[in-house]
């Protein structure tokens, strides 16, 4: 009887876990539509902060940094400009 008892338990495990990745799922689609809303806007986002990254020229390269200072980031052609001449 008990073995019934567990098999039940694994069960409602089951059922929560999928509700749990639903909701993640849920989550990341609402978070992915946000973005290609923005995308189409020719915006390139923060993946940090989701904020539209600006177009910067730092030291004759190309970069777009985040409106809060949370980072910079470069095109590889710009990276690897970086590493060949620092
Ligand atoms: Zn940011």
């Amino acid at each position: 009887m008990s073995d019934e008892k567990d098999r039940l338990g694994d069960k409602l495990r089951d059922v929560e876990k999928a509700r749990e990745d639903q909701w993640a799922f849920e989550q990341d689609r609402k978070l992915i539509e946000k973005m290609r809303e923005r995308v189409k806007g020719g915006q390139s986002l923060c993946p940090r902060c989701h904020e539209a990254l600006v177009p910067r020229v730092e030291h004759g390269l190309k970069v777009l940094a985040c409106p809060k200072g949370e980072g910079v980031w470069l095109d590889e052609a710009a990276f690897k400009h970086l590493l060949s001449h620092h």
